[in-house]
């Protein structure tokens, strides 16, 4: 794996932190507390873990 690579993954993953409740609100999802939205196909799941693992298999870079 390339450095950008690695780089770009932990881009992501921060981002997955900060910013993934915000990004459900700002496209109209309503995600309720302890609930995650997946920012590319909406999908919501329960943990935070399930939707990294969501995003790696369905959203590969
Ligand atoms: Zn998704």
């Amino acid at each position: 794996m390339s450095i950008a690579a690695r780089y770009w993954r932990r881009m992501v993953r921060a981002y997955h932190l900060a910013c993934a409740r915000d990004d459900a609100a700002a496209h109209g999802v309503s995600a309720p507390s302890g609930v995650w939205v997946c920012h590319v196909c909406e999908l919501p799941v329960l943990r935070m873990t399930t939707l990294v693992r969501h995003v790696r298999a369905e959203h590969v870079l």
